[in-house]
Protein backbone atom coordinates (compact mmCIF):
# COMPACT_ATOMS: atom_id res chain seq x y z
CA UNK A 1 0.00 0.00 0.00
CA UNK A 2 1.56 3.74 -0.34
CA UNK A 3 2.57 6.11 1.92
CA UNK A 4 -0.56 8.19 1.09
CA UNK A 5 -3.38 5.59 1.41
CA UNK A 6 -2.16 4.37 4.61
CA UNK A 7 -1.95 8.04 6.65
CA UNK A 8 -4.83 9.90 4.06
CA UNK A 9 -7.99 7.81 4.80
CA UNK A 10 -9.89 10.51 2.18
CA UNK A 11 -6.81 9.78 -0.21
CA UNK A 12 -8.34 8.80 -3.76
CA UNK A 13 -7.47 5.27 -5.06
CA UNK A 14 -5.26 4.98 -8.00
CA UNK A 15 -6.66 3.56 -11.04
CA UNK A 16 -5.18 0.25 -12.03
CA UNK A 17 -2.98 1.59 -14.89
CA UNK A 18 -1.57 3.43 -12.20
CA UNK A 19 -1.33 0.59 -9.03
CA UNK A 20 0.58 -1.48 -12.06
CA UNK A 21 2.70 1.52 -12.77
CA UNK A 22 4.00 2.55 -9.46
CA UNK A 23 4.01 -1.25 -8.40
CA UNK A 24 6.88 -1.79 -11.10
CA UNK A 25 8.77 1.13 -10.73
CA UNK A 26 9.30 0.40 -6.56
CA UNK A 27 10.56 -2.75 -7.74
CA UNK A 28 12.48 -1.75 -10.39
CA UNK A 29 14.25 1.54 -8.16
CA UNK A 30 15.37 -0.70 -6.18
CA UNK A 31 17.94 -2.03 -8.54
CA UNK A 32 19.30 1.90 -9.23
CA UNK A 33 22.33 3.74 -7.47
CA UNK A 34 20.67 7.03 -6.92
CA UNK A 35 23.23 8.28 -5.49
CA UNK A 36 26.03 7.01 -8.29
CA UNK A 37 24.29 9.35 -11.11
CA UNK A 38 24.59 12.12 -8.90
CA UNK A 39 27.82 11.80 -8.03
CA UNK A 40 28.06 11.00 -12.02
CA UNK A 41 26.55 13.29 -12.63
CA UNK A 42 24.49 11.74 -15.36
CA UNK A 43 22.06 9.06 -15.69
CA UNK A 44 22.81 5.66 -17.00
CA UNK A 45 21.52 4.68 -20.49
CA UNK A 46 19.51 1.58 -19.06
CA UNK A 47 17.15 3.74 -16.87
CA UNK A 48 16.64 5.77 -19.92
CA UNK A 49 16.23 2.77 -21.66
CA UNK A 50 13.93 1.14 -18.99
CA UNK A 51 11.43 4.15 -18.48
CA UNK A 52 11.28 4.70 -22.38
CA UNK A 53 10.48 0.60 -23.17
CA UNK A 54 7.14 1.12 -20.03
CA UNK A 55 5.97 4.15 -22.13
CA UNK A 56 6.83 6.52 -18.90
CA UNK A 57 8.53 9.13 -21.52
CA UNK A 58 5.39 9.40 -23.38
CA UNK A 59 2.84 9.12 -21.25
CA UNK A 60 -0.20 10.96 -22.48
CA UNK A 61 0.91 10.21 -26.36
CA UNK A 62 -2.34 8.93 -28.09
CA UNK A 63 -3.10 5.63 -29.86
CA UNK A 64 -2.86 7.22 -32.61
CA UNK A 65 0.99 8.46 -32.26
CA UNK A 66 2.09 5.58 -30.63
CA UNK A 67 1.70 6.38 -26.95
CA UNK A 68 1.49 3.36 -25.00
CA UNK A 69 -0.17 4.24 -21.83
CA UNK A 70 -2.20 7.04 -22.67
CA UNK A 71 -3.04 8.31 -19.10
CA UNK A 72 -5.22 11.00 -18.12
CA UNK A 73 -4.38 13.81 -16.14
CA UNK A 74 -5.21 12.54 -13.13
CA UNK A 75 -2.85 9.27 -13.70
CA UNK A 76 -0.09 11.04 -15.12
CA UNK A 77 0.01 12.91 -11.81
CA UNK A 78 -0.04 10.00 -9.74
CA UNK A 79 2.73 8.52 -11.80
CA UNK A 80 4.72 11.46 -11.29
CA UNK A 81 4.38 11.53 -7.62
CA UNK A 82 5.52 7.92 -6.92
CA UNK A 83 8.38 9.12 -8.88
CA UNK A 84 8.81 12.48 -7.17
CA UNK A 85 9.08 10.25 -3.77
CA UNK A 86 11.45 7.39 -5.68
CA UNK A 87 14.02 9.96 -6.94
CA UNK A 88 13.60 13.68 -7.92
CA UNK A 89 16.27 13.58 -10.59
CA UNK A 90 14.05 10.71 -12.12
CA UNK A 91 10.96 12.46 -11.59
CA UNK A 92 12.37 15.57 -13.50
CA UNK A 93 13.86 13.94 -15.70
CA UNK A 94 10.56 11.99 -16.75
CA UNK A 95 8.71 14.93 -16.31
CA UNK A 96 10.66 17.46 -18.04
CA UNK A 97 10.60 14.90 -21.18
CA UNK A 98 6.35 14.23 -20.63
CA UNK A 99 5.27 18.31 -20.08
CA UNK A 100 8.40 20.49 -21.00
CA UNK A 101 9.21 18.10 -24.19
CA UNK A 102 5.81 16.53 -25.53
CA UNK A 103 3.13 18.79 -24.77
CA UNK A 104 3.83 21.97 -27.20
CA UNK A 105 4.51 19.13 -30.02
CA UNK A 106 1.38 17.14 -29.08
CA UNK A 107 -0.99 20.09 -28.58
CA UNK A 108 0.36 22.90 -30.85
CA UNK A 109 2.57 21.34 -33.62
CA UNK A 110 1.08 20.86 -37.37
CA UNK A 111 0.04 17.03 -37.91
CA UNK A 112 3.00 16.04 -40.39
CA UNK A 113 5.36 17.38 -37.34
CA UNK A 114 3.13 15.39 -35.03
CA UNK A 115 3.50 12.45 -36.89
CA UNK A 116 7.19 12.59 -37.35
CA UNK A 117 8.19 12.77 -33.67
CA UNK A 118 5.63 11.61 -30.99
CA UNK A 119 5.92 8.14 -32.17
CA UNK A 120 10.31 8.08 -31.24
CA UNK A 121 9.11 10.43 -28.25
CA UNK A 122 6.31 7.73 -27.04
CA UNK A 123 8.68 5.31 -27.10
CA UNK A 124 11.56 6.62 -25.84
CA UNK A 125 13.61 6.43 -28.73
CA UNK A 126 14.15 10.46 -28.81
CA UNK A 127 13.92 12.75 -26.50
CA UNK A 128 12.50 16.16 -26.28
CA UNK A 129 13.38 19.87 -24.19
CA UNK A 130 11.98 23.38 -24.00
CA UNK A 131 13.99 26.45 -24.75
CA UNK A 132 12.79 29.59 -23.34
CA UNK A 133 15.19 30.99 -20.52
CA UNK A 134 18.11 33.14 -21.19
CA UNK A 135 20.68 34.49 -19.03
CA UNK A 136 18.84 37.96 -19.34
CA UNK A 137 15.05 36.61 -19.22
CA UNK A 138 14.65 34.13 -16.91
CA UNK A 139 11.73 35.41 -14.24
CA UNK A 140 10.96 38.05 -16.97
CA UNK A 141 10.54 35.92 -20.15
CA UNK A 142 9.33 38.50 -22.11
CA UNK A 143 12.69 40.18 -21.98
CA UNK A 144 13.86 37.44 -24.59
CA UNK A 145 16.61 38.77 -27.24
CA UNK A 146 16.45 35.66 -29.74
CA UNK A 147 14.69 36.24 -32.48
CA UNK A 148 13.15 34.73 -35.57
CA UNK A 149 12.58 36.58 -38.90
CA UNK A 150 10.94 35.35 -41.63
CA UNK A 151 13.23 34.73 -44.90
CA UNK A 152 10.70 33.75 -47.43
CA UNK A 153 10.12 29.80 -46.80
CA UNK A 154 11.98 29.55 -42.96
CA UNK A 155 12.35 31.25 -40.52
CA UNK A 156 15.77 32.83 -39.38
CA UNK A 157 16.64 32.36 -35.81
CA UNK A 158 19.40 33.81 -33.62
CA UNK A 159 20.05 33.89 -29.75
CA UNK A 160 21.23 32.02 -27.48
CA UNK A 161 18.95 29.90 -24.86
CA UNK A 162 20.26 28.94 -20.83
CA UNK A 163 19.79 25.97 -18.54
CA UNK A 164 17.76 24.17 -21.51
CA UNK A 165 17.15 20.82 -19.66
CA UNK A 166 17.74 17.47 -21.56
CA UNK A 167 18.66 19.79 -24.68
CA UNK A 168 22.06 18.47 -25.31
CA UNK A 169 20.15 14.80 -25.18
CA UNK A 170 17.44 16.18 -27.07
CA UNK A 171 16.24 14.82 -30.57
CA UNK A 172 13.86 17.61 -30.52
CA UNK A 173 13.17 20.94 -28.74
CA UNK A 174 10.45 23.67 -28.16
CA UNK A 175 12.88 27.11 -28.99
CA UNK A 176 11.22 30.38 -28.17
CA UNK A 177 12.11 33.58 -29.97
CA UNK A 178 10.56 36.89 -30.63
CA UNK A 179 9.04 37.18 -34.18
CA UNK A 180 10.29 40.35 -35.81
CA UNK A 181 9.89 41.67 -39.52
CA UNK A 182 12.60 42.77 -41.82
CA UNK A 183 12.62 46.11 -40.42
CA UNK A 184 13.34 45.05 -36.67
CA UNK A 185 10.00 45.73 -35.17
CA UNK A 186 7.70 43.35 -32.76
CA UNK A 187 5.35 40.92 -34.40
CA UNK A 188 5.06 38.66 -31.40
CA UNK A 189 6.78 35.63 -30.53
CA UNK A 190 7.00 32.75 -32.00
CA UNK A 191 7.63 29.17 -30.89
CA UNK A 192 9.39 26.99 -33.36
CA UNK A 193 9.86 22.53 -33.14
CA UNK A 194 13.80 22.38 -33.91
CA UNK A 195 14.80 19.21 -34.61
CA UNK A 196 18.46 18.56 -32.86
CA UNK A 197 19.95 18.07 -36.22
CA UNK A 198 18.97 21.73 -37.54
CA UNK A 199 21.85 23.81 -39.21
CA UNK A 200 23.41 26.55 -37.13
CA UNK A 201 21.99 25.00 -33.98
CA UNK A 202 25.02 24.48 -32.19
CA UNK A 203 24.87 22.32 -28.16
CA UNK A 204 26.44 24.85 -25.54
CA UNK A 205 28.14 24.36 -22.42
CA UNK A 206 26.47 22.39 -19.47
CA UNK A 207 25.64 24.28 -16.48
CA UNK A 208 26.79 23.02 -12.95
CA UNK A 209 23.96 22.54 -11.11
CA UNK A 210 23.78 22.03 -7.15
CA UNK A 211 20.61 19.50 -7.80
CA UNK A 212 19.44 17.46 -10.47
CA UNK A 213 22.90 16.59 -11.19
CA UNK A 214 22.08 13.28 -12.92
CA UNK A 215 20.39 15.47 -15.75
CA UNK A 216 21.63 17.92 -17.94
CA UNK A 217 20.24 21.74 -18.19
CA UNK A 218 22.82 23.38 -21.10
CA UNK A 219 23.06 26.62 -23.07
CA UNK A 220 21.70 26.33 -26.88
CA UNK A 221 23.08 28.57 -29.85
CA UNK A 222 21.50 29.25 -32.88
CA UNK A 223 23.28 31.62 -35.17
CA UNK A 224 20.97 31.91 -38.78
CA UNK A 225 19.53 28.86 -38.40
CA UNK A 226 17.04 28.29 -40.63
CA UNK A 227 13.91 26.44 -39.90
CA UNK A 228 10.73 25.81 -42.04
CA UNK A 229 7.57 27.16 -40.65
CA UNK A 230 6.07 24.03 -40.96
CA UNK A 231 7.74 23.40 -37.61
CA UNK A 232 5.86 26.86 -36.03
CA UNK A 233 3.86 25.69 -32.89
CA UNK A 234 0.68 27.48 -32.65
CA UNK A 235 0.07 31.26 -34.19
CA UNK A 236 3.13 31.95 -35.22
CA UNK A 237 2.13 35.60 -33.17
CA UNK A 238 1.38 34.06 -30.14
CA UNK A 239 4.38 31.42 -28.91
CA UNK A 240 3.66 32.98 -25.60
CA UNK A 241 0.04 30.98 -25.16
CA UNK A 242 2.15 27.61 -26.14
CA UNK A 243 4.76 28.16 -23.85
CA UNK A 244 2.36 29.22 -21.22
CA UNK A 245 -0.03 26.46 -21.70
CA UNK A 246 3.17 23.88 -21.36
CA UNK A 247 4.31 25.66 -18.16
CA UNK A 248 1.01 26.16 -16.63
CA UNK A 249 0.81 22.18 -16.72
CA UNK A 250 4.15 21.69 -15.34
CA UNK A 251 3.71 23.76 -12.76
CA UNK A 252 1.17 21.31 -11.50
CA UNK A 253 3.77 18.35 -12.67
CA UNK A 254 5.92 20.37 -10.33
CA UNK A 255 3.86 20.42 -7.26
CA UNK A 256 2.46 16.57 -7.90
CA UNK A 257 6.45 15.60 -7.56
CA UNK A 258 7.13 17.84 -4.90
CA UNK A 259 4.02 16.02 -2.76
CA UNK A 260 5.84 12.45 -3.88
CA UNK A 261 9.35 14.44 -2.21
CA UNK A 262 6.82 15.38 1.06
CA UNK A 263 6.42 11.54 1.38
CA UNK A 264 10.07 10.78 0.77
CA UNK A 265 10.95 12.70 3.87
CA UNK A 266 7.86 11.54 6.16
CA UNK A 267 8.91 8.07 5.72
CA UNK A 268 12.84 9.07 6.53
CA UNK A 269 11.86 10.88 9.34
CA UNK A 270 9.64 8.25 10.59
CA UNK A 271 12.53 5.58 10.31
CA UNK A 272 14.85 7.33 11.72
CA UNK A 273 13.04 8.74 14.67
CA UNK A 274 11.49 5.34 15.72
CA UNK A 275 14.71 3.56 15.41
CA UNK A 276 17.19 6.05 16.84
CA UNK A 277 17.37 5.73 20.40
CA UNK A 278 17.88 8.49 22.76
CA UNK A 279 18.92 6.39 26.26
CA UNK A 280 15.81 4.35 27.51
CA UNK A 281 13.66 6.71 24.96
CA UNK A 282 13.61 7.02 21.19
CA UNK A 283 13.79 10.04 19.21
CA UNK A 284 10.30 10.05 18.00
CA UNK A 285 8.67 9.76 21.48
CA UNK A 286 9.25 13.69 21.93
CA UNK A 287 6.53 15.61 21.12
CA UNK A 288 8.55 17.60 19.00
CA UNK A 289 9.28 15.41 16.81
CA UNK A 290 6.03 13.97 16.23
CA UNK A 291 4.73 17.58 15.31
CA UNK A 292 6.98 17.89 12.98
CA UNK A 293 6.42 14.57 11.19
CA UNK A 294 2.47 15.43 11.38
CA UNK A 295 2.93 18.82 10.30
CA UNK A 296 5.21 17.62 7.25
CA UNK A 297 2.18 15.17 6.94
CA UNK A 298 -0.68 17.67 6.74
CA UNK A 299 1.22 19.00 3.70
CA UNK A 300 1.56 16.30 1.93
CA UNK A 301 -2.15 15.19 2.13
CA UNK A 302 -3.07 18.45 1.80
CA UNK A 303 -1.39 19.53 -1.48
CA UNK A 304 -1.92 16.01 -2.34
CA UNK A 305 -5.63 16.05 -2.15
CA UNK A 306 -5.47 19.42 -4.21
CA UNK A 307 -3.31 18.31 -7.09
CA UNK A 308 -5.53 15.74 -6.93
CA UNK A 309 -8.81 17.75 -7.31
CA UNK A 310 -7.36 19.97 -10.11
CA UNK A 311 -6.24 16.57 -12.28
CA UNK A 312 -9.75 15.06 -11.98
CA UNK A 313 -11.39 18.86 -12.72
CA UNK A 314 -9.51 18.62 -16.01
CA UNK A 315 -10.06 15.15 -16.87
CA UNK A 316 -14.14 15.67 -16.48
CA UNK A 317 -13.26 18.56 -18.98
CA UNK A 318 -14.27 21.64 -16.91
CA UNK A 319 -12.52 24.72 -17.34
CA UNK A 320 -8.82 24.64 -17.32
CA UNK A 321 -7.75 26.04 -13.73
CA UNK A 322 -7.08 29.80 -14.39
CA UNK A 323 -2.78 30.27 -14.20
CA UNK A 324 -3.22 31.87 -10.48
CA UNK A 325 -4.59 28.55 -9.37
CA UNK A 326 -1.53 26.21 -11.00
CA UNK A 327 0.96 28.74 -10.19
CA UNK A 328 -1.04 28.48 -6.09
CA UNK A 329 0.35 24.60 -6.34
CA UNK A 330 3.26 24.98 -7.65
CA UNK A 331 4.19 28.47 -5.26
CA UNK A 332 2.83 26.09 -2.39
CA UNK A 333 4.38 22.98 -2.95
CA UNK A 334 7.83 24.14 -3.44
CA UNK A 335 8.17 26.24 -0.89
CA UNK A 336 6.99 23.61 1.61
CA UNK A 337 8.80 21.05 0.78
CA UNK A 338 12.11 22.94 0.69
CA UNK A 339 11.30 23.40 4.43
CA UNK A 340 9.84 20.16 4.59
CA UNK A 341 13.48 18.28 3.34
CA UNK A 342 15.31 20.91 5.53
CA UNK A 343 13.31 19.95 9.14
CA UNK A 344 14.19 16.10 8.07
CA UNK A 345 17.68 16.63 7.13
CA UNK A 346 17.62 18.35 10.56
CA UNK A 347 15.70 15.49 12.37
CA UNK A 348 18.49 12.92 10.78
CA UNK A 349 21.42 14.36 12.22
CA UNK A 350 25.13 13.93 10.88
CA UNK A 351 23.34 11.12 8.98
CA UNK A 352 21.19 13.78 7.45
CA UNK A 353 24.23 15.36 6.26
CA UNK A 354 26.28 12.44 5.16
CA UNK A 355 25.77 11.60 1.42
CA UNK A 356 25.67 8.38 1.79
CA UNK A 357 21.69 8.81 3.24
CA UNK A 358 19.38 10.00 0.68
CA UNK A 359 17.98 13.09 2.38
CA UNK A 360 21.38 15.48 1.42
CA UNK A 361 20.56 14.90 -2.33
CA UNK A 362 16.63 14.78 -2.18
CA UNK A 363 17.30 18.75 -0.06
CA UNK A 364 19.70 19.44 -2.52
CA UNK A 365 17.00 18.44 -5.84
CA UNK A 366 14.34 19.85 -3.83
CA UNK A 367 15.70 23.32 -4.31
CA UNK A 368 15.54 23.53 -7.75
CA UNK A 369 11.33 23.49 -7.62
CA UNK A 370 11.29 27.03 -5.62
CA UNK A 371 13.54 28.36 -8.84
CA UNK A 372 12.52 27.12 -12.03
CA UNK A 373 9.41 27.13 -14.23
CA UNK A 374 8.56 30.37 -12.33
CA UNK A 375 10.76 31.40 -9.08
CA UNK A 376 8.41 31.53 -5.83
CA UNK A 377 8.85 35.45 -5.92
CA UNK A 378 7.50 35.81 -9.53
CA UNK A 379 4.64 33.46 -9.01
CA UNK A 380 3.32 35.32 -5.70
CA UNK A 381 3.63 38.72 -7.09
CA UNK A 382 1.63 36.97 -10.15
CA UNK A 383 -1.00 35.68 -8.24
CA UNK A 384 -1.24 38.71 -5.74
CA UNK A 385 -1.33 41.19 -8.86
CA UNK A 386 -3.98 38.97 -10.70
CA UNK A 387 -6.38 39.02 -7.63
CA UNK A 388 -6.43 42.57 -7.40
CA UNK A 389 -6.47 43.62 -10.98
CA UNK A 390 -8.99 41.13 -12.05
CA UNK A 391 -9.96 39.04 -8.84
CA UNK A 392 -12.99 37.39 -10.61
CA UNK A 393 -11.49 34.69 -11.95
CA UNK A 394 -9.78 33.43 -8.65
CA UNK A 395 -13.40 33.02 -7.61
CA UNK A 396 -15.07 32.48 -10.39
CA UNK A 397 -12.52 29.14 -9.50
CA UNK A 398 -13.20 29.16 -5.31
CA UNK A 399 -16.98 29.38 -6.41
CA UNK A 400 -16.43 25.89 -7.18
CA UNK A 401 -14.68 24.24 -4.21
CA UNK A 402 -16.63 23.52 -0.94
CA UNK A 403 -15.50 26.12 1.50
CA UNK A 404 -15.01 29.00 -1.86
CA UNK A 405 -18.06 31.30 -0.67
CA UNK A 406 -16.54 32.16 2.78
CA UNK A 407 -13.16 32.75 1.11
CA UNK A 408 -14.64 34.62 -1.36
CA UNK A 409 -15.64 37.31 1.14
CA UNK A 410 -12.27 36.92 2.27
CA UNK A 411 -10.48 37.80 -0.75
CA UNK A 412 -12.90 40.96 -1.72
CA UNK A 413 -11.90 42.13 1.50
CA UNK A 414 -8.32 42.09 1.37
CA UNK A 415 -8.31 43.59 -2.20
CA UNK A 416 -10.61 46.25 -1.76
CA UNK A 417 -7.82 47.14 1.25
CA UNK A 418 -5.31 47.24 -1.37
CA UNK A 419 -6.42 49.10 -3.99
CA UNK A 420 -3.86 51.42 -3.95
CA UNK A 421 -0.59 49.53 -3.85
CA UNK A 422 1.48 49.72 -6.39
CA UNK A 423 1.45 46.13 -8.19
CA UNK A 424 4.85 45.15 -8.07
CA UNK A 425 5.45 45.92 -4.23
CA UNK A 426 6.32 43.57 -1.39
CA UNK A 427 2.74 43.85 -0.75
CA UNK A 428 1.56 42.39 -3.70
CA UNK A 429 3.93 39.48 -3.81
CA UNK A 430 2.61 38.65 0.34
CA UNK A 431 -1.17 38.94 -0.84
CA UNK A 432 -0.39 36.68 -3.50
CA UNK A 433 1.31 34.12 -0.99
CA UNK A 434 -2.04 34.22 1.07
CA UNK A 435 -4.08 34.00 -1.63
CA UNK A 436 -2.14 30.52 -2.35
CA UNK A 437 -2.92 29.36 1.10
CA UNK A 438 -6.50 30.44 1.08
CA UNK A 439 -6.97 28.38 -2.19
CA UNK A 440 -5.83 25.22 -0.32
CA UNK A 441 -7.99 26.20 2.63
CA UNK A 442 -11.04 26.04 -0.08
CA UNK A 443 -10.42 22.24 -0.07
CA UNK A 444 -12.53 19.73 1.81
CA UNK A 445 -9.18 18.98 4.75
CA UNK A 446 -9.23 16.57 7.73
CA UNK A 447 -9.13 18.73 11.09
CA UNK A 448 -5.58 18.60 11.53
CA UNK A 449 -4.81 19.55 7.76
CA UNK A 450 -7.46 22.52 8.40
CA UNK A 451 -5.29 23.20 11.93
CA UNK A 452 -2.02 23.50 9.89
CA UNK A 453 -3.45 25.05 6.96
CA UNK A 454 -5.04 27.73 8.46
CA UNK A 455 -1.86 28.37 11.01
CA UNK A 456 -0.32 28.90 7.69
CA UNK A 457 -2.30 31.11 6.44
CA UNK A 458 -1.95 33.68 9.26
CA UNK A 459 1.81 33.52 9.61
CA UNK A 460 1.48 34.87 5.64
CA UNK A 461 -0.89 37.25 7.02
CA UNK A 462 1.49 38.49 9.48
CA UNK A 463 4.08 38.95 6.51
CA UNK A 464 2.02 40.70 4.48
CA UNK A 465 0.96 42.53 7.56
CA UNK A 466 4.92 43.59 7.86
CA UNK A 467 5.02 44.85 4.37
CA UNK A 468 3.12 47.88 5.72
CA UNK A 469 5.99 48.74 7.86
CA UNK A 470 8.79 51.01 6.02
CA UNK A 471 12.15 49.27 4.47
CA UNK A 472 15.18 50.81 5.66
CA UNK A 473 16.53 53.08 3.46
CA UNK A 474 19.13 52.02 1.07
CA UNK A 475 20.25 54.47 -1.64
CA UNK A 476 21.72 52.19 -4.46
CA UNK A 477 24.89 52.62 -5.49
CA UNK A 478 27.10 51.65 -8.05
CA UNK A 479 29.84 51.16 -6.18
CA UNK A 480 28.28 48.60 -4.42
CA UNK A 481 29.11 46.14 -6.63
CA UNK A 482 32.91 46.60 -5.84
CA UNK A 483 32.63 46.60 -1.82
CA UNK A 484 35.67 45.25 -0.22
CA UNK A 485 34.71 42.71 1.90
CA UNK A 486 37.92 41.09 2.41
CA UNK A 487 36.73 37.79 0.69
CA UNK A 488 38.12 37.36 -3.00
CA UNK A 489 36.94 35.50 -5.54
CA UNK A 490 38.72 31.95 -6.52
CA UNK A 491 42.45 33.03 -9.07
CA UNK A 492 43.38 29.80 -9.73
CA UNK A 493 43.60 28.96 -13.20
CA UNK A 494 41.18 25.79 -13.23
CA UNK A 495 40.97 23.14 -15.53
CA UNK A 496 42.19 23.56 -19.28
CA UNK A 497 38.56 21.89 -20.98
CA UNK A 498 39.09 23.15 -24.67
CA UNK A 499 41.02 20.73 -27.14
CA UNK A 500 44.24 22.73 -27.82
CA UNK A 501 44.04 24.66 -30.89
CA UNK A 502 46.48 22.46 -32.99
CA UNK A 503 44.84 19.62 -32.47
CA UNK A 504 41.66 21.12 -33.44
CA UNK A 505 39.87 20.07 -36.92
CA UNK A 506 39.64 23.67 -37.77
CA UNK A 507 42.29 26.39 -37.19
CA UNK A 508 40.94 29.42 -34.85
CA UNK A 509 41.67 32.83 -36.98
C1 LIG B 1 18.12 22.96 -13.08
C2 LIG B 1 17.44 23.94 -13.97
C3 LIG B 1 16.61 23.49 -14.98
C4 LIG B 1 15.98 24.40 -15.84
N1 LIG B 1 15.25 23.96 -16.89
C5 LIG B 1 14.80 24.83 -17.82
C6 LIG B 1 14.23 24.37 -19.05
O1 LIG B 1 14.11 23.16 -19.29
N2 LIG B 1 13.85 25.30 -19.96
C7 LIG B 1 13.97 26.64 -19.74
O2 LIG B 1 13.59 27.43 -20.61
N3 LIG B 1 14.50 27.11 -18.57
C8 LIG B 1 14.93 26.24 -17.62
N4 LIG B 1 15.54 26.70 -16.47
C9 LIG B 1 15.62 28.13 -16.23
C10 LIG B 1 14.72 28.58 -15.08
O3 LIG B 1 13.36 28.49 -15.44
C11 LIG B 1 15.13 30.03 -14.72
O4 LIG B 1 16.39 29.91 -14.10
C12 LIG B 1 14.15 30.70 -13.82
O5 LIG B 1 13.05 31.13 -14.56
C13 LIG B 1 14.75 31.92 -13.10
O6 LIG B 1 15.36 32.79 -13.98
P1 LIG B 1 16.81 33.43 -13.63
O7 LIG B 1 17.67 32.29 -13.24
O8 LIG B 1 17.23 34.28 -14.74
O9 LIG B 1 16.54 34.30 -12.33
P2 LIG B 1 16.34 35.88 -12.27
O10 LIG B 1 15.34 36.29 -13.30
O11 LIG B 1 17.67 36.54 -12.29
O12 LIG B 1 15.69 36.04 -10.84
C14 LIG B 1 16.50 36.07 -9.66
C15 LIG B 1 15.62 36.19 -8.43
O13 LIG B 1 14.89 37.42 -8.52
C16 LIG B 1 13.59 37.20 -8.07
N5 LIG B 1 12.58 38.13 -8.59
C17 LIG B 1 12.25 38.34 -9.87
N6 LIG B 1 11.19 39.19 -9.95
C18 LIG B 1 10.84 39.52 -8.68
C19 LIG B 1 9.83 40.34 -8.09
N7 LIG B 1 8.92 40.96 -8.83
N8 LIG B 1 9.83 40.46 -6.74
C20 LIG B 1 10.75 39.82 -5.99
N9 LIG B 1 11.71 39.03 -6.48
C21 LIG B 1 11.75 38.86 -7.81
C22 LIG B 1 13.28 35.80 -8.58
O14 LIG B 1 12.21 35.24 -7.87
C23 LIG B 1 14.57 35.07 -8.34
O15 LIG B 1 14.57 34.51 -7.05
C24 LIG B 1 16.15 25.80 -15.62
C25 LIG B 1 16.98 26.25 -14.58
C26 LIG B 1 17.63 25.34 -13.78
C27 LIG B 1 18.57 25.86 -12.72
Amino acid sequence: MNAWMMFDPQAREDTPAVTELNAWLQDWAKRLDFRLMDERRCLPPHLVLAVGNRGLLGMQVPEAYGGRLCLSNFELLRVQRQLGAIDLTLAFFVGLNNGLGIRPIQRFAAPAIKERYLPQLASGRMLAAFALTERAAGSNPLGMAACAQREGDLFRLDGTKSWSGSAAWAGVISVFARHIDDQGRDLGYLGLCVDAEQQGMHQGSEAMTLGLKGMVQNQLHFDAALVSQDRVLGSAFAGLAVASDTMGFGRLGIAATCVGGLWRCVQLMIRYSTRRSLGGHHLWDHEHTQRVVDDALCAATAIGGWVDHLALRLDQGLPDAPPEVLAATKWLASEVLGEVSDSALQMLGARGYCDNNPIGQLWRDARITRLFEGPSETLAAFIGQRVLEQPGTVIAYLDQTVHGEIIRARILEWTAEEVSVPRLSAGTLRLGECVAWLMLSSQPLDEFCRRWVDYRLERALHAWERTRLPVRKMNYSSDWATIDTGIHDCAQPGEERKIDPLLASQVSA
